[in-house]
């Protein structure tokens, strides 16, 4: 058992070192790296050293000693060790050389990702869609279980415990609530542009980044430990709880996105940020699941940053930062114009009421396209498809449509359904809170000290070391509970549009 041990700890340093440097050279490929640069090989490489030291022969072994000895293991290391047996088991069961050839094809893909959408070419894409889509097939069928199969396989991956019959009792519950809602905001708001023309002016991104580091100080992202920098897509990456990186992106005649990401992304890093030092040190550092990441930022984002509240403190600085922008607007147009529902093409740009429709046409393409229904070349075509019956958007373009988002280019599928799934999280969240704190009080002291507190307390302390499922137990006194989150939207947009 002793012996095991060691070599169980040892292990982990080795391969906690190379997600390090795996950390650096992600870290990099999005934001310094020159745009014709090529790392896929040493990348491969480097994969291909993580694979062999996870799946040696005393590494496993010793996971099977202590995981046949889990009575003697502290609550922690127990839960540890069942994750790790579960990922033993799972990756012992991927032939190497395809693990590692997928890794070098998703890093070859990248730059081209980039070039296709940027172009407008789904074309070039599309061979690597199809490999990709090759591989993720294989990938379940090498992975599949008694209890979980196709589909199922990467949503438990992203999510434990969730599958595809879970998720579509969620999903037809926010299409039966919302979709009312949504119709009924559609028919009263005509020529919401107009009414928000100056939203649409220059805010140049000096400003932008002003505002930006006042955010900081509001939301209390500490300097010494982490840093803000640019790429095409906002990120949040981290390899320990002193090291945390988020990006943003600047459009001049799109004031508000820079906002909302910056404060999306504080979210996520005020996670890992207040996670307990002497959990990060261990193999259950990190957040708990990419639902409940996604919970947390989206709860910054909506809950806080998307309130009356907010704004009623916070606009006075962004009018000092656009005088002659927002000399004639109010905190409270502010809040009207954040809140504005639209039915749009973007997801990352959609606001809080049609988001999940956008998250739904992902989720109902992957599925179609993990059983078969709809391959690579059919993607564009299924994607306008389900825009149209969703959102009523024409979707005119692939930059616009099925290029939007890098995910699937990661060759991640089962990842979008965890973004509505962390919103529900985020209202649940909101609910429990609101029993210990005066939420909008908090708010109007320009900081957010207490509601940050709270999220210590109940979620960040305990990193990955619980299940999502059990940490959302304990800090909401109940399971998951959808409910919150479709009678938090009815009544917020009810409210905003003075609807019956
Ligand atoms: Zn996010």
């Amino acid at each position: 058992m002793q012996q095991a041990l060691k070599i169980y700890n040892d292990t982990n340093k080795k391969i906690k070192a190379l997600s390090f440097s795996g950390f650096l050279i992600g870290w990099d490929m999005q934001t310094e790296m020159p745009a014709k640069s090529n790392h896929g090989e040493q990348m491969a490489t480097l994969s291909e050293m993580e694979y062999t030291l996870s799946t040696s022969p005393e590494y496993v072994n010793a996971i099977n000693v202590l995981y046949q000895n889990l009575n003697e293991l502290n609550d922690l290391l127990k839960h540890e060790i069942i994750v790790a047996k579960e990922g033993i088991d799972k990756l012992t069961k991927i032939p190497m050389e395809e693990y590692v050839a997928f890794s070098a094809l998703t890093n070859d893909f990248y730059n081209v990702y980039v070039t296709a959408k940027q172009t407008d070419n789904f074309e070039l894409a599309l061979p690597y869609y199809k490999k990709i889509i090759e591989y993720r097939k294989k990938y379940v069928d090498w992975l599949k279980t008694d209890k979980l199969c196709g589909y199922n396989v990467l949503l438990d991956e992203f999510e434990k415990g969730l599958t595809e019959q879970k998720y579509d009792q969620f999903f037809n519950l926010l299409r039966k609530k919302l979709v009312p809602v949504i119709k009924q905001i559609s028919k009263v708001s005509k020529n919401q542009k107009n009414k928000f023309a100056w939203a649409y002016q220059k805010f140049d991104v000096d400003g932008q980044k002003k505002f930006q580091e006042y955010l900081r100080d509001v939301f209390g992202f500490n300097r010494d430990y982490t840093v803000i920098k640019e790429s095409e897509h906002p990120f949040t990456t981290n390899c320990t709880v002193t090291d945390v990186r988020i990006t943003n992106h600047f459009y001049e005649d799109n004031f508000v996105s820079s906002i909302f990401s910056a404060i999306h992304e504080m979210g996520h890093g005020l996670y890992e940020l207040q996670i307990s030092p002497e959990i990060d040190k261990t193999m259950s550092g990190g957040g708990a699941s990419m639902a409940m990441h996604e919970s947390q930022s989206r709860f910054m984002e909506n809950m806080i940053a998307r309130s009356l509240a907010f704004w009623q403190t916070h606009f006075y600085k962004l009018k000092e930062i656009f005088p002659n922008q927002l000399a004639n607007v109010t905190a409270e147009d502010m809040y009207e114009y954040v809140n504005l529902v639209e039915c749009s093409l973007i997801r990352t740009e959609a606001d809080e009421l049609t988001y999940g429709m956008h998250v739904m046409v992902r989720y109902e393409l992957e599925k179609a396209i993990l059983s078969g229904k709809v391959n690579a070349e059919n993607i564009p075509e299924k994607w306008n498809e389900l825009y149209k019956e969703y959102l009523g958007v024409t979707v005119p373009s692939y930059s616009s449509g099925c290029l939007q988002d890098v995910h699937w280019a990661y060759g991640e599928f089962g990842y979008f359904p965890t973004y509505a799934l962390g919103s529900a999280y985020a209202a649940q969240i909101y609910n429990a809170m609101q029993r210990d704190i005066d939420i909008d009080a908090e708010i109007r002291t320009g900081k957010i000290e207490k509601i940050a507190k709270w999220l210590k307390d109940n979620i960040h302390t305990y990193g990955s070391s619980k299940y999502s499922s059990e940490i959302l137990k304990l800090a909401t006194n109940e399971d998951f509970n959808p409910d919150y989150y479709c009678n938090y939207l009815v009544n917020k947009y009810t409210k905003i549009y003075n609807l019956k």
